[in-house]
């Protein structure tokens, strides 16, 4: 999608620490970690959210989550957060389907 920066990261005309990839999936460092891992696991095609995209593609969304866990330990990290903002109320500020994966630190709950 034109003008989509997560459509352009996973077509590499934006550079990025990508550190796993696979048939539907990239992921790659957050530019602002919040915890000392922090990796953003996209669907190479362009969803607004994770709700879309598990209605048009419910295989690429489960991938999204057994990327997450694969990405998770191949740092060593057990214990990790996984999270879909959805919608600029809560946060979301890039309107491509991301899942946050933190790890490397304590984390509270409920969240801020
Ligand atoms: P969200 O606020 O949930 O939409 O998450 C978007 C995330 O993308 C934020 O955590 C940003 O730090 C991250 N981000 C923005 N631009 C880039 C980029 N060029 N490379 C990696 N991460 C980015």
């Amino acid at each position: 999608m034109e003008d989509c920066l997560f459509c352009k990261i996973v077509a590499g005309e934006i550079p990025a620490d990508v550190v796993h990839q696979t048939e539907r999936t990239v992921a790659f460092r957050d530019l602002n970690p919040q915890a000392p891992m922090h990796v953003l696991v996209v669907p190479r095609d362009h969803h607004a959210n994770a709700a879309e995209l598990a209605a048009a593609d419910p295989q690429a969304s489960a991938e999204l989550v057994t990327t997450a866990a694969a990405v998770a330990a191949a740092e060593g990290h057990d214990d990790y957060r996984i999270v879909f903002n959805t919608g600029p109320g809560v946060g979301q500020s890039v309107f491509h389907t991301h899942l946050h994966v933190l790890a490397g630190r304590a984390m509270t709950w409920p969240p801020g």
